[in-house]
Protein backbone atom coordinates (compact mmCIF):
# COMPACT_ATOMS: atom_id res chain seq x y z
CA UNK A 1 0.00 0.00 0.00
CA UNK A 2 1.36 3.43 -0.99
CA UNK A 3 1.16 5.71 2.03
CA UNK A 4 2.97 6.98 5.09
CA UNK A 5 6.26 7.37 4.31
CA UNK A 6 9.26 9.74 5.69
CA UNK A 7 7.88 13.19 5.65
CA UNK A 8 9.87 15.92 3.56
CA UNK A 9 9.86 19.30 4.63
CA UNK A 10 9.51 20.69 1.04
CA UNK A 11 6.09 19.17 0.36
CA UNK A 12 3.24 20.44 2.05
CA UNK A 13 -0.78 20.23 1.69
CA UNK A 14 -2.78 22.93 2.89
CA UNK A 15 -6.74 23.97 1.87
CA UNK A 16 -6.72 26.81 0.05
CA UNK A 17 -7.81 28.75 -3.83
CA UNK A 18 -4.71 28.47 -5.28
CA UNK A 19 -4.98 31.76 -6.97
CA UNK A 20 -4.36 33.83 -3.61
CA UNK A 21 -0.47 31.90 -3.69
CA UNK A 22 2.13 34.46 -4.62
CA UNK A 23 4.69 31.34 -5.61
CA UNK A 24 7.07 31.16 -8.50
CA UNK A 25 4.22 29.44 -10.72
CA UNK A 26 0.93 27.76 -9.66
CA UNK A 27 0.17 24.83 -11.67
CA UNK A 28 -3.56 24.99 -13.70
CA UNK A 29 -5.46 21.87 -14.50
CA UNK A 30 -6.33 22.92 -18.32
CA UNK A 31 -8.25 21.78 -20.75
CA UNK A 32 -6.43 21.08 -24.30
CA UNK A 33 -7.78 24.06 -25.99
CA UNK A 34 -6.22 26.04 -22.90
CA UNK A 35 -8.88 28.37 -23.36
CA UNK A 36 -10.13 28.38 -20.11
CA UNK A 37 -12.94 26.76 -18.80
CA UNK A 38 -14.72 25.53 -14.75
CA UNK A 39 -13.32 24.68 -12.30
CA UNK A 40 -9.68 26.17 -11.66
CA UNK A 41 -9.08 26.34 -14.75
CA UNK A 42 -12.32 29.25 -14.84
CA UNK A 43 -10.47 30.20 -11.37
CA UNK A 44 -7.17 31.13 -12.21
CA UNK A 45 -8.53 32.75 -15.43
CA UNK A 46 -10.59 34.86 -13.77
CA UNK A 47 -7.98 36.08 -11.09
CA UNK A 48 -5.21 36.27 -14.10
CA UNK A 49 -7.71 38.86 -16.25
CA UNK A 50 -7.49 38.93 -20.29
CA UNK A 51 -3.86 39.06 -20.44
CA UNK A 52 -3.60 35.40 -19.86
CA UNK A 53 -6.59 34.43 -21.92
CA UNK A 54 -4.51 35.86 -24.46
CA UNK A 55 -1.18 34.03 -23.89
CA UNK A 56 -3.15 30.96 -23.88
CA UNK A 57 -4.88 32.28 -27.57
CA UNK A 58 -1.43 32.06 -28.98
CA UNK A 59 -0.32 28.83 -27.16
CA UNK A 60 -3.48 27.73 -28.93
CA UNK A 61 -2.74 28.63 -32.23
CA UNK A 62 1.14 26.85 -31.56
CA UNK A 63 -0.98 23.58 -31.41
CA UNK A 64 -2.40 23.66 -27.94
CA UNK A 65 -1.70 21.11 -25.34
CA UNK A 66 -1.76 17.48 -25.18
CA UNK A 67 -2.48 15.66 -22.24
CA UNK A 68 0.15 14.73 -20.18
CA UNK A 69 1.81 17.89 -21.35
CA UNK A 70 2.45 21.34 -19.93
CA UNK A 71 3.10 24.84 -21.13
CA UNK A 72 3.87 27.90 -19.53
CA UNK A 73 2.49 31.47 -19.33
CA UNK A 74 3.19 34.51 -17.14
CA UNK A 75 1.08 35.19 -13.61
CA UNK A 76 -0.54 38.06 -15.25
CA UNK A 77 -2.85 39.71 -12.41
CA UNK A 78 -2.64 36.37 -10.01
CA UNK A 79 -0.14 37.10 -7.00
CA UNK A 80 1.39 33.56 -9.19
CA UNK A 81 4.72 35.06 -11.20
CA UNK A 82 3.80 31.98 -13.86
CA UNK A 83 1.17 29.61 -14.50
CA UNK A 84 2.12 26.07 -15.86
CA UNK A 85 -0.90 24.72 -17.66
CA UNK A 86 -1.40 20.99 -17.61
CA UNK A 87 -3.93 19.01 -19.09
CA UNK A 88 -4.99 15.93 -17.03
CA UNK A 89 -6.78 12.48 -18.52
CA UNK A 90 -10.42 12.46 -17.93
CA UNK A 91 -10.96 9.46 -16.13
CA UNK A 92 -12.09 6.47 -18.25
CA UNK A 93 -11.80 3.34 -15.78
CA UNK A 94 -8.17 3.19 -15.32
CA UNK A 95 -7.57 1.13 -18.58
CA UNK A 96 -7.03 4.18 -21.16
CA UNK A 97 -3.70 4.69 -19.76
CA UNK A 98 -5.06 7.34 -17.26
CA UNK A 99 -2.37 7.01 -14.21
CA UNK A 100 0.56 7.42 -16.59
CA UNK A 101 -0.84 10.04 -18.29
CA UNK A 102 -1.52 11.98 -14.86
CA UNK A 103 2.14 10.78 -13.71
CA UNK A 104 3.41 12.73 -17.34
CA UNK A 105 1.57 15.79 -16.00
CA UNK A 106 3.34 16.28 -12.96
CA UNK A 107 6.22 15.23 -14.64
CA UNK A 108 6.42 17.98 -17.21
CA UNK A 109 5.36 20.76 -14.93
CA UNK A 110 8.42 19.56 -12.98
CA UNK A 111 10.80 20.04 -15.84
CA UNK A 112 9.53 22.89 -16.90
CA UNK A 113 10.12 24.33 -13.34
CA UNK A 114 13.65 23.30 -13.18
CA UNK A 115 14.18 24.74 -16.30
CA UNK A 116 13.09 27.46 -15.64
CA UNK A 117 14.87 27.89 -11.96
CA UNK A 118 11.84 28.17 -10.42
CA UNK A 119 11.79 26.93 -6.58
CA UNK A 120 8.18 27.47 -5.35
CA UNK A 121 5.33 25.33 -7.21
CA UNK A 122 1.87 24.67 -5.85
CA UNK A 123 -0.52 22.10 -7.84
CA UNK A 124 -3.99 21.50 -7.70
CA UNK A 125 -5.30 17.57 -7.30
CA UNK A 126 -5.31 17.53 -11.51
CA UNK A 127 -8.03 15.67 -12.93
CA UNK A 128 -9.64 15.10 -10.17
CA UNK A 129 -12.87 17.35 -10.57
CA UNK A 130 -14.66 17.57 -13.78
CA UNK A 131 -12.11 15.18 -15.18
CA UNK A 132 -13.45 12.76 -12.55
CA UNK A 133 -10.15 10.92 -11.38
CA UNK A 134 -10.80 8.85 -8.16
CA UNK A 135 -9.58 10.91 -5.59
CA UNK A 136 -6.93 8.66 -3.50
CA UNK A 137 -4.77 7.27 -6.74
CA UNK A 138 -4.76 10.62 -7.82
CA UNK A 139 -2.68 12.06 -4.89
CA UNK A 140 -0.67 8.81 -4.73
CA UNK A 141 0.45 10.04 -7.58
CA UNK A 142 0.80 13.60 -7.23
CA UNK A 143 2.69 12.40 -4.08
CA UNK A 144 4.99 10.17 -5.82
CA UNK A 145 6.01 11.91 -8.34
CA UNK A 146 6.62 14.86 -6.57
CA UNK A 147 8.72 13.21 -4.17
CA UNK A 148 10.63 11.94 -7.47
CA UNK A 149 10.77 14.91 -8.89
CA UNK A 150 12.58 16.87 -5.74
CA UNK A 151 15.28 14.03 -5.90
CA UNK A 152 16.16 14.70 -9.58
CA UNK A 153 15.26 18.55 -9.27
CA UNK A 154 17.81 20.09 -6.14
CA UNK A 155 16.51 23.64 -6.82
CA UNK A 156 12.99 23.27 -6.09
CA UNK A 157 12.25 24.22 -2.20
CA UNK A 158 8.45 24.49 -1.94
CA UNK A 159 5.65 22.36 -3.29
CA UNK A 160 2.33 23.15 -2.11
CA UNK A 161 -0.47 20.57 -2.88
CA UNK A 162 -3.48 23.47 -2.58
CA UNK A 163 -6.66 21.22 -2.24
CA UNK A 164 -10.36 22.50 -2.03
CA UNK A 165 -11.77 20.49 1.08
CA UNK A 166 -11.27 19.08 3.84
CA UNK A 167 -11.52 15.48 2.48
CA UNK A 168 -9.13 15.84 -0.06
CA UNK A 169 -6.83 17.57 2.45
CA UNK A 170 -6.67 14.35 4.76
CA UNK A 171 -5.98 12.15 1.51
CA UNK A 172 -3.08 14.24 1.12
CA UNK A 173 -1.95 14.59 4.51
CA UNK A 174 -1.57 10.76 4.89
CA UNK A 175 0.09 9.93 1.97
CA UNK A 176 2.78 12.53 3.04
CA UNK A 177 3.10 10.92 6.65
CA UNK A 178 1.71 14.35 8.46
CA UNK A 179 -1.07 12.33 10.00
P1 LIG B 1 -10.07 18.64 -13.92
O1 LIG B 1 -10.83 19.03 -15.17
O2 LIG B 1 -8.59 18.39 -14.18
O3 LIG B 1 -10.73 17.57 -13.15
P2 LIG B 1 -11.11 20.71 -12.10
O4 LIG B 1 -10.78 22.16 -12.13
O5 LIG B 1 -12.51 20.31 -12.41
O6 LIG B 1 -10.04 20.01 -13.07
O7 LIG B 1 -10.75 20.13 -10.69
C1 LIG B 1 -9.44 19.84 -10.24
C2 LIG B 1 -9.38 20.00 -8.72
O8 LIG B 1 -9.22 21.38 -8.42
C3 LIG B 1 -10.64 19.54 -8.00
O9 LIG B 1 -10.24 18.78 -6.87
C4 LIG B 1 -11.30 20.86 -7.58
O10 LIG B 1 -12.02 20.72 -6.37
C5 LIG B 1 -10.10 21.74 -7.37
N1 LIG B 1 -10.28 23.19 -7.47
C6 LIG B 1 -11.26 23.90 -8.11
N2 LIG B 1 -11.03 25.22 -7.99
C7 LIG B 1 -9.89 25.36 -7.26
C8 LIG B 1 -9.12 26.47 -6.75
N3 LIG B 1 -9.50 27.74 -7.00
N4 LIG B 1 -8.00 26.21 -6.03
C9 LIG B 1 -7.60 24.95 -5.78
N5 LIG B 1 -8.27 23.87 -6.22
C10 LIG B 1 -9.40 24.06 -6.94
Amino acid sequence: MAGAERSDPRIRAMQADITTLAVDAIVNAANSSLLGGGGVDGAIHRAAGPGLLEECRKLRSLGGCKTGDAKLTGGYNLPAAHVIHTVGPVWQGGGKGEAELLASCYRRCFEIADAQGFTTLAFPAISTGVYGYPWEPAAEIAVAETRAALERHAGIACVTFTLFGEDMLIIYRRLLGEI
